[in-house]
């Protein structure tokens, strides 16, 4: 660890040691990231790809860790935080913003110009970056009616490249296997000339609030049914709104979303999960399929190491 600390020195390149799910996730719980670097540049891509390498350390890039769990075992690689990429470039209708902006950022920036397609999409605390990636929708709207291109890292090459949006490989919130592999650097977006941009997201954002908790959480822990049906109506019906394990809630207002009430572990959560897919199963023959990425490993209960 004192030679990979020793590199990131080196190399100039800002990161920490003593992050972790608390800090790193929304759900605000789970175990530490080895190292969370925060690159400003291609050229700090390129040396955080070399010492990967060097020392068989996997990059995880990340945004918000709004849709990102992180087990309470911890994660032995280097989380790459890509809010401190933060270049903006607009022409016509399209707006270029670099990973790491937040969506509500890019709202308040197509605002000023007039360009309307993201207020749908306002209310998700997330960057344009982690959007993309998963193929973020909300009311309608998804990440895929406005990408119109990303310029990616290749993080087995280290080579730039753009990828147009017909190129991609976009499903119901998955991005396919477009970007595997791949740090997603900008996107460009293909936005219309719009008025009330604001307001529209005011009345997205405060449909959200009536409908979803407040608590931390991952938004929804599972995709919709293959019928369109939200999983939270099916966990609902299983009886399982508002069980807690732990310091993890099903919670009572959105049965989708799975809260922390303060204390909650990594674990908490994946029993939730656990125990709503068995129920749903159970109770109606349907298989749910998570929304929400797991990265880490576990505590190994019998002695408290590490697996
Ligand atoms: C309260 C709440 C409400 C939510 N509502 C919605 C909703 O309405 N619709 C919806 O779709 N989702 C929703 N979500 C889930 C989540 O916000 C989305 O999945 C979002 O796209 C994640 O963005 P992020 O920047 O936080 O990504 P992270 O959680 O940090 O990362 C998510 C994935 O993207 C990858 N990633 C992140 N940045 C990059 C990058 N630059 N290059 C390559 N890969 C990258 C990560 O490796 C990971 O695979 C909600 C979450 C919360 C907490």
């Amino acid at each position: 660890m004192n030679e990979v600390i020793h590199e990131l020195n080196n190399s100039k390149i800002a990161f920490k040691t003593d992050l972790g799910g608390k800090e790193l996730s929304a759900f605000r719980a789970g175990g530490k990231a080895l190292v969370t670097a925060y690159p400003e540049s291609v050229k700090a891509l390129e040396r955080l790809k070399d010492i990967s390498e060097a020392f068989s350390l996997p990059l995880y890039p990340f945004g918000l860790g709004s849709n990102t769990l992180i087990l309470d075992g911890g994660y032995d690689g280097i989380m790459v935080s890509m809010v401190g990429m933060r270049r903006i470039s607009a022409s016509g209708n399209e707006l270029t913003l670099s990973a790491g902006i937040p969506v509500t950022v890019a709202l308040d920036i197509a605002a000023e110009k007039g360009l309307g397609g993201l207020e749908e999409l306002g209310g998700i605390p997330a960057t344009i970056g982690g959007m993309t990636k998963t193929n973020a929708g909300a009311f309608g709207r998804e990440m895929s009616d406005l990408v119109a291109e990303a310029t990616v890292f290749d993080m087995k090459t280290g080579e730039v490249y753009k990828i147009k949006g017909s190129e991609t490989d976009f499903g119901y919130r998955t991005s396919g296997s477009t970007f595997h592999d791949k740090i997603i650097l900008s996107v460009k977006l293909d936005l219309m000339p719009a008025a009330k941009i604001k307001e529209k997201c005011a009345y997205y954002t405060a449909l959200r609030r009536e409908t979803q908790p407040s608590r931390p959480s991952l938004g929804s822990t599972f995709k919709r049914t293959p019928d369109g049906i939200g999983a939270g109506y099916y966990i609902d019906k299983a009886g399982l709104k508002g069980t807690v394990i732990g310091g993890a809630e099903i919670s009572s207002k959105h049965a989708g979303f799975i809260v922390n009430r303060g204390h909650a572990t990594a674990a908490d959560y994946t029993k939730l999960m656990a125990l709503s897919s068995g129920a749903v199963k159970r109770k109606f023959g349907i298989d749910l399929e998570p929304e929400i990425e797991i990265i880490g490993k576990e505590i190994n209960r019998d002695d408290g190491a590490r697996t």
